[in-house]
């Protein structure tokens, strides 16, 4: 006749669940089993929140990396943020209108791969390599 429910009939208390670690700050909360069952293991909903930014959707933050056309511009927003503003031309020593100029023209993301001209001697290296109106049509100066 109907299911024995030992742990009820033992324990009218016991509800389930047990101590879970709070995976952002370590503090140890106690967990009812349907919580578990949803993951939510969080201690606060503060937790809950540092706990989702923990893991940002991935591969939609350079969504244009990998195209060719676009590597221009990202590659330059790249330098610029680890390498900082060109300051001072590398062939004159100019520090007037001073840009990061790509020397093999495959905006390879490495720093090797670029030099810090003036804009005069950038225009120079341009010509002379062919890819000025890149430079010109994106104002990258
Ligand atoms: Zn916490
Ligand atoms: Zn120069």
């Amino acid at each position: 006749m109907g299911r024995p429910s030992i742990l009820k009939d033992k324990n009218p208390n016991w509800q389930g669940g047990k101590f879970i670690e709070c995976p952002i700050c370590g503090i140890k909360k106690w967990k009812k089993p349907y919580q578990i069952k949803k993951k939510r293991l969080y201690c606060s909903k503060q937790c809950g929140l540092k706990g989702r930014n923990v893991h940002p959707k991935k591969g939609s933050e350079h969504p244009s990396w990998k195209g060719n056309n676009a590597s221009y511009f990202v590659i330059h927003k790249w330098i610029r943020k680890n390498y900082g503003k060109a300051e001072k031309c590398k062939k004159c020593g100019s520090i007037h209108n001073v840009v990061w100029a790509n020397i093999s023209h495959k905006y390879k993301r490495n720093i090797k791969d670029f030099i810090q001209l003036c804009q005069k001697c950038h225009m120079k290296y341009d010509v002379k390599t062919g890819w000025g109106i890149a430079t010109k049509r994106y104002n990258l100066s």
